[in-house]
């Protein structure tokens, strides 16, 4: 069995971003030579998601809105978890919704994605050096 690990760095310049990383993955994906398998991407900041879903201007402006709607940035004061200084209360909630991870099967040496599926970094608490894990196994 091969085992491929990568860390994807980011640092979104705005507070919010919604980046697909599909090429980056399909990079590490070819660079690992694995062709059945499994390629698992994380988030690992607790502010920070990783999922699936179409790459259209429109829905990311609508995920935009209705997380701000389901948790609002401001006022900063809402958030119990912000009493310990911080100001990311709404990022923590807008992660759990958003998700973790993403597990995506390998099959012939290419991710094996829906027709429309996407692999997207969600940033909900930005300006900051965070990375993203991808970890492929097979053979
Ligand atoms: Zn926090």
């Amino acid at each position: 069995m091969i085992s491929h690990r990568k860390y994807l760095w980011f640092d979104t310049p705005s507070r919010r971003d919604y980046i697909n990383i599909t090429p980056a993955v399909e990079k590490e994906l070819g660079e690992s030579g694995i062709q059945e398998g499994l390629c698992l991407v994380n988030a690992m900041h607790i502010t920070a998601s990783v999922y699936i879903n179409d790459d259209e201007l429109g829905l990311l402006e609508d995920y935009d809105l209705w997380l701000e709607e389901l948790a609002p940035h401001e006022p900063v004061s809402r958030y119990r978890h912000n009493r310990t200084g911080e100001d990311n209360g709404d990022a923590h909630l807008k992660r759990q919704i958003m998700g973790r991870e993403v597990v995506v099967a390998v099959t012939g040496g290419k991710l094996d994605l829906g027709p429309w599926e996407q692999i997207f970094y969600g940033e909900f608490d930005g300006k900051r050096r965070k990375r993203v894990m991808v970890k492929i196994i097979g053979e």
